[in-house]
């Protein structure tokens, strides 16, 4: 049975500010997955707020759209089979400070004593929000 995907991935303005997207594209690309589309972004408030609408009225809602506002962001396409699951197993766990090392997440990120997490990547968690949020970033 071919599970072929796509999943949405953005490296966020901590990864491109720190000069690290070539790092996670070579992880990404070292898994097997294949780039289909990519483009460096800055976002408008209005893409981030429909990207990040399950977690409006969260505490980290509003310092989580000012820090995606905060600098230019690198979106991927990627495809490959069950790439949704594997790039969040690539990314590690939300936590960069508890993030599994040899993820992304884990081995690249760290807590800045900031309200909210800077954890270099973003990639969809369920086959319908990929679809929803490719269609949102690469319309
Ligand atoms: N976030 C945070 N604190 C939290 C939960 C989330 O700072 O307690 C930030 C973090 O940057 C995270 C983003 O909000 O990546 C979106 O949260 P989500 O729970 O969707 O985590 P992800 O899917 O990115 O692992
Ligand atoms: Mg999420």
């Amino acid at each position: 049975m071919t599970q072929v995907q796509e999943t949405l991935v953005l490296v966020k303005p901590d990864g491109v500010a720190r000069n690290l997207s070539g790092e996670i594209l070579r992880r990404i690309e070292a898994k097997g997955y294949s780039l289909v589309d990519i483009k460096l972004v800055q976002a408008e408030r209005s893409l981030l707020a429909e990207h990040y609408a399950e977690h409006a009225g969260k505490p980290f809602f509003e310092p989580l759209v000012e820090f995606m506002e905060s600098g230019q962001i690198l979106a991927l396409r990627v495809a490959g089979d069950r790439v949704i699951e594997g790039f969040r197993a690539l990314a590690g766990t939300t936590d960069p400070t508890t993030a599994a090392p040899g993820t992304i997440r884990g081995d690249l990120g760290r807590d800045w004593g900031l309200k909210v997490q800077q954890n270099l990547v973003h990639g969809s968690d369920s086959p319908e929000s990929a679809a929803r949020e490719l269609a949102l970033w690469f319309a």
